[in-house]
């Protein structure tokens, strides 16, 4: 099938390797556990404790809402289902099957262009520890669902269990989990991995059909430094699309805020420079247009607050506590300003009174039962030595200052800054990126 490509597509999926040197950074120094993410980064780089920071931040935000999320759903008893947009290599159902002892979170579908889906399939695919939990907690989803259908069937008399709906095999000990690294996708009763290139909503809504999606369950969307690099007339869609489909749902959009002031603009034009343009940020440019989109989209109800709000008022005081512990910092003036530039917008579809914002959002309470183990301690995870060492060469371009101050003189400038989700949009294989006299900060 012929596929245009748009030069800066390529670039935008720079993004996800950035965002997964970083991620790889903080999960080594302990902010956050992440098992996982070692294994989609081919060469580790110890990021500054700014960018750290900020990442924690997002990881942390971001993984609260979803707890949230989770236990709201299984409180009513229902099954948890998540789409992810422009997953990239995001782990978060890996390392949750994980915690739970490698039974599935939720039902999970992650979507990115097929480029980038192709090298996820193929890492998954490899790896015993993916492919492995994969198949564990597809066979304990597959053996529920038999032993389920096998009741219903018992108490109705009749014996015709229905099939799943995505073909699974349902009832069956062992769930089938299909790996098709060429093709860029990953089928199984509880994880899916979809190539889809958001622009197309077909494609979309067919993947969500595949994976097994009932669009009457609970749902959380994400989109982590996704929909910022689309045109709007081609993000609002999207959203409007997800509003419109599941009526008991959470999005969840991270992105860039405040193109207009001095920070702004140069984060704006840092990542011009760098091929991936920011392109919906002129349409969703503060905390009432990234509401706005959500509403008009038809989500009933939306919030959106800036991480600098979030890191005080909504992760708990002493998880925020710990992860301020694990390295000096200083730049606090640098950090408030990019946190300022960064949001996390929510919209809210609860038709059923499932996800109400006394259980989930952003004035509800972390849930009782955090699914994430805590961190490890700092330069106790695996290969943390490694990672500390191999800062090597890289550290003198990477995890430099971000702000406006010495970082931006520099060049660094504030970079796509800690939510980044962007920053060195070298061409694969390019050495460093110093030689093309672009900052690498991001
Ligand atoms: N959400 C991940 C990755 C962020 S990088 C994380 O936060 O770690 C941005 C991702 O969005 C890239 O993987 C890129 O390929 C994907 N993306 C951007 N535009 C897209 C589109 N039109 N369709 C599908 N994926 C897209």
């Amino acid at each position: 099938m012929l596929r245009s490509v748009e030069g800066s597509d390529v670039q935008v999926q720079g993004t996800n390797d950035d965002a997964q040197v970083s991620k790889l950074s903080c999960s080594r120094m302990g902010y956050f556990r992440d098992e996982f993410i070692q294994f989609f980064v081919r060469r580790a780089s110890r990021r500054s404790p700014l960018i750290n920071r900020g990442y924690y931040s997002r990881h942390a935000a971001l993984r609260q809402l979803l707890e949230q999320f989770i236990a709201a759903a299984r409180a009513a008893g229902k099954q948890p289902q998540v789409l992810v947009l422009g997953a990239g290599f995001d782990t978060t159902w890996f390392q949750l099957a994980k915690d739970g002892g490698g039974a599935a979170p939720y039902n999970c579908l992650e979507v990115d262009f097929k480029e980038v889906t192709q090298r996820k399939a193929a890492i998954i695919a490899k790896e015993p520890a993916l492919h492995g939990l994969l198949q564990q907690a597809s066979s304990a989803v597959a053996a529920a669902r038999g032993a389920g259908e096998a009741a219903a069937a018992a108490a109705d008399g009749s014996s015709t269990a229905a099939s799943s709906s995505n073909g699974a095999g349902a009832g069956a000990a062992v769930a089938q989990v299909e790996i098709d690294a060429a093709a860029g996708s990953v089928r199984s009763p509880c994880y899916s991995l979809a190539p889809v290139d958001l622009r197309d909503l077909g494609a979309l809504e067919a993947a969500a059909a595949a994976a097994g999606f009932d669009t009457q369950a609970p749902t959380y969307i994400l989109s982590e430094c996704v929909l910022v690099y689309m045109d709007p007339a081609q993000s609002s869609p999207v959203v409007g699309w997800a509003g419109a489909t599941f009526p008991n749902a959470l999005m969840a959009i991270y992105e860039q805020i405040k193109p207009d002031d001095a920070f702004g603009r140069q984060m704006v034009s840092n990542l011009a420079e760098r091929g991936c343009p920011l392109k919906g940020l002129p349409a969703t440019p503060s905390l009432q247009a990234h509401c706005g989109r959500l509403t008009a989209g038809g989500w009933a109800a939306a919030d959106a607050r800036s991480m600098d709000t979030l890191y005080q008022t909504f992760l708990p005081p002493e998880e925020r506590q710990r992860a301020e512990r694990l390295e000096i910092f200083d730049e606090l003036e640098e950090w408030h300003m990019i946190q300022e530039h960064y949001c996390i917008a929510l919209g809210r579809n609860d038709r059923d009174g499932l996800l109400p914002p006394t259980a989930v959002g952003f004035d509800a309470p972390p849930p009782a039962h955090r699914l994430s183990l805590p961190a490890l301690p700092p330069q106790m995870g695996p290969g943390a030595a490694a990672g500390a060492g191999g800062a090597g060469g890289a550290g003198l371009s990477l995890g430099l200052g971000l702000g406006l101050g010495r970082g931006a003189a520099g060049g660094a400038g504030p970079g796509p800054g800690p939510g980044l989700g962007s920053g060195l949009m070298r061409p694969p294989g390019a050495p460093g990126g110093a030689g093309r006299g672009l900052p690498n900060a991001d």
